[in-house]
């Protein structure tokens, strides 16, 4: 056995045993012991500083007779007593630390446990504290029963905090008033209701390395991910007062030790560690501490926060820059409780990303469809400064705009000759709504004012405001979750001729049936016309909008296209009409319409439409968004419009390009035992796996290959600008095949 062989088992993802440990805290060559434990903790534990702090809320007179604690009325100490301090003052502590970027805060109480009133107090500073801070709360208050960690838990508390303190076999010679058992119990007792555990214990209390040892098997077992380890600090008036001082090497022994055994596990620093050289905390950080306690320490004075960070940077650490956004800012589809990890950016140019700490990364999504000219574009940068210099923005109501009428001159020409009428709006969702709105409000002015729901197809996806979402795919659009409050809508199969396939004719039969039966009821039927995007990223058979357009004139329906997403280029074609040839009656444009600079969509319709809701009462379209048509928006929307479609820009040859490369490069995905799909169509690639992705790993592992890509669900797929360099998505596709080969060998 050689230090080396353990640290190769460690990395490779297997556990050390007991024997091991204790061989390993044996070898003479502590530098080496402490450096392969270096390396553990560079490649396995979280590589970001993870700072909390705690504040004494209740201290002194305790019952318990633990022979190390300052608290105990056991013993005659200079300890401070004091009854449950007020919620305010809790408050004030918890701000103070969210404002120094402090990820969590504990409420720590002396006492084997609070009563039941003291604890009905506690649950309501945790409420107050939840009311007017965001910092995560934890909880130390001894040994609650079930009962009492549930309603803790209820108030707001994720966490609850009990430390073990020493082995098992030593624990009985420290405290006779309670057993470890009894700790054990009450962290359990905390897991069961949906909190989290911390715990640790005390080094430097007579214990053997062996116990130590036995301590850190003992924390495995129980699943502990947070573990403050504290050094004794020897308190006159206790039994322990004559303890001698911990060595450097048996501090840096320890923890090299815990990390072997918890390679992913945060190892904090708690109290004590101002008996140690700065030097000697600066080699334990490096060695395996990747988080401590700061600010106030129960009894004894912690380093400051600051001190704390200057360290965690030398040693090698990220400090968390995103506090704020993780307690505060609500991200897409994300839990505030448990957010997904962010990145944050710096600046972005052409197809690159460069986040704040310098990562370079090869974009693949374009901001989700938007930023086909990439970022920073000059011709793009001048258009938003020359619009400056009239107006940002001005209403629409009664008022007009070079930039408005500009970009219905120039869309009119690239959009299906019927679309004859421009009605501008702020997003795609809103652009969804308005269609909608529009469709109902024809059938009014046609005197069928039963023609008021839609009919659509499975795995769309359409916007997240209520009507749009009423047509998203159900199940992926959760509806069941929004019961009655959302409009049922009429759903027929996803078409299953693929696009480059052949056409199956039955496949239109269940849209065919559903409209015969419920036409007098639907005002349109509303689809993406050839690629779904969020929805299932399928692409099918231009055959399919063909039939559907002629079953909708059969029956009476408007036919509304949302190209939100297919639109300016992506499939291969300028709008995504044109692999069908078939025009609609309403036409959904937005995502790429500012080449991702501002948000800015528009609704199309024919005169048909326009007419019969101006002709009829109340002889208005009634719709009208405050930022209506956007001058600034517009001016971008110019620019990018004209660029998109000047000669020397090529558009198509771009697309066309970007295509072949991604037929190529993503074709041996095909042979991964995970993947069931791969499909590409213009400057759309994907791979669809049979199983969902775990996405925050995935992301973290393309962010490593200095990639970006989102995936979702089972679709791991790639759109990048169409001015992406062939090297730069060589990058792209040689990263997701990578990933996509780790996780088939893991699976
Ligand atoms: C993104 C998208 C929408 C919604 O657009 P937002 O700007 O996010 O509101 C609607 N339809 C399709 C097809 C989309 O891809």
């Amino acid at each position: 056995m050689t230090i080396e062989e353990l640290k190769q088992k460690v990395l490779g993802g297997q556990a050390i045993s007991l024997d091991e440990a204790c061989w390993l805290a044996m070898q003479p060559d502590k530098e080496a012991l402490y450096a392969a434990a270096a390396e553990i903790t560079r490649r396995m534990a979280p590589r970001e500083f993870n700072m909390c702090s705690i504040v004494n809320a209740k201290s002194g007179r305790c019952p318990e007779d633990c022979r190390w604690c300052a608290q105990s009325a056991h013993y005659p100490t200079k300890a401070e007593v004091y009854d449950l301090l007020p919620a305010g003052e809790c408050l004030r502590h918890a701000l103070c630390n969210e404002r120094q970027d402090v990820a969590r805060f504990s409420l720590v109480t002396s006492g084997r446990k609070p009563t039941g009133r003291q604890l009905g107090k506690i649950c309501d500073t945790v409420r107050k504290i939840r009311r007017h801070s965001s910092i995560h709360l934890c909880a130390s208050l001894g040994l609650l029963d079930e009962q009492g960690l549930q309603a803790l838990h209820e108030a707001g508390v994720t966490r609850y905090h009990c430390n073990l303190e020493a082995a098992p076999s030593y624990f009985a010679t420290l405290c006779t008033t309670h057993t470890q058992a009894d700790k054990i119990e009450t962290l359990r007792a905390a897991q069961r209701v949906g909190m989290d555990i911390c715990s640790g214990g005390i080094i430097g209390m007579g214990e053997s390395m062996e116990q130590r040892i036995e301590l850190a098997f003992t924390l495995k077992e129980l699943g502990v991910k947070s573990i403050p380890l504290n050094l004794l600090s020897p308190i006159p008036g206790t039994p322990l007062e004559g303890q001698p001082p911990l060595t450097p090497d048996e501090v840096l022994t320890t923890i090299a030790l815990f990390r072997f055994i918890h390679p992913t596990a945060y190892l904090r620093f708690a109290g004590g560690r101002a008996q140690l050289g700065k030097d000697t905390v600066l080699k334990a950080m490096q060695t395996g501490i990747n988080a401590a306690i700061v600010g106030d320490l129960l009894t004894t004075l912690g380093s400051k926060v600051n001190e704390d960070k200057a360290l965690a940077l030398q040693a090698g650490y990220r400090l968390c820059d995103t506090m704020t956004d993780r307690l505060h800012l609500w991200h897409p589809y994300t839990s505030t409780t448990h957010p997904l990890p962010v990145y944050k950016v710096d600046k972005a140019e052409g197809a690159t990303i460069t986040l704040a700490d310098g990562t370079r990364l090869v974009e693949g999504m374009s901001s989700w469809w938007c930023a086909v000219h990439g970022y920073n574009h000059p011709v793009l940068n001048k258009a938003v400064a020359e619009q400056l210099k009239h107006m940002a923005h001005v209403m629409f109501g009664g008022l007009t705009h070079e930039p408005a009428i500009e970009l219905a001159k120039l869309l009119l020409p690239l959009v299906p000759p019927s679309m004859q009428k421009i009605f501008y709006a702020d997003s795609g969702s809103v652009a969804v709504e308005v269609a909608m709105k529009m469709a109902v409000q024809y059938w009014h002015g046609k005197g069928e004012s039963k023609k008021t729901n839609f009919v659509t197809i499975r795995s769309g996806y359409h916007g997240d405001t209520w009507n749009a979402m009423s047509v998203c795919d159900p199940v992926t659009g959760m509806h069941s979750l929004f019961g009655s409050a959302l409009p049922v809508r009429y759903f027929a199969p996803q078409p299953r001729s693929r696009f480059h396939g052949e056409w199956m004719p039955d496949d239109i039969e269940p849209l065919h049936a559903l409209i015969r039966e419920r036409h007098e009821e639907l005002a349109a039927l509303i689809l993406e016309p050839i690629v779904q995007g969020a929805g299932g990223m399928w692409f099918y058979h231009p055959q399919y909008l063909r039939e559907a357009a002629r079953l909708c004139r059969e029956y009476g329906l408007l036919l509304i296209f949302d190209e939100i997403a297919t639109g300016f280029g992506r499939t291969g074609k300028l709008f995504a009409w044109e692999h069908a040839e078939v025009e609609p009656d309403i036409m959904c444009i937005g995502k790429a319409l500012t080449g991702g600079y501002l948000t800015l969509s528009a609704v199309l319709a024919s005169n048909e439409v326009a007419d019969c809701i101006s002709l009829h009462t109340p002889g208005v379209f009634m719709h009208g968004p405050t930022f209506m048509g956007n001058p600034l928006a517009c001016a971008i929307a110019c620019a990018s419009v004209r660029l998109l479609t000047s000669e020397e820009y090529n558009w198509q040859g771009k697309v066309s390009a970007i295509e072949s490369q991604l037929l190529r490069e993503l074709a041996p995905a095909r042979e991964l035992a995970i993947v069931k799909d791969v499909r590409v169509l213009g400057a759309i690639g994907v791979v669809e796996l049979h199983r969902p992705v775990d996405m925050a790993w995935m992301q973290r592992r393309f962010v490593e290959e200095g990639i970006w890509l989102r995936p979702f669900g089972r679709l791991v797929y790639v759109m990048p600008p169409f001015i992406i360099r062939p090297d730069e998505l060589n990058q792209l596709t040689c990263g997701m095949l990578k990933i996509l080969t780790e996780m088939n060998k893991d699976q």
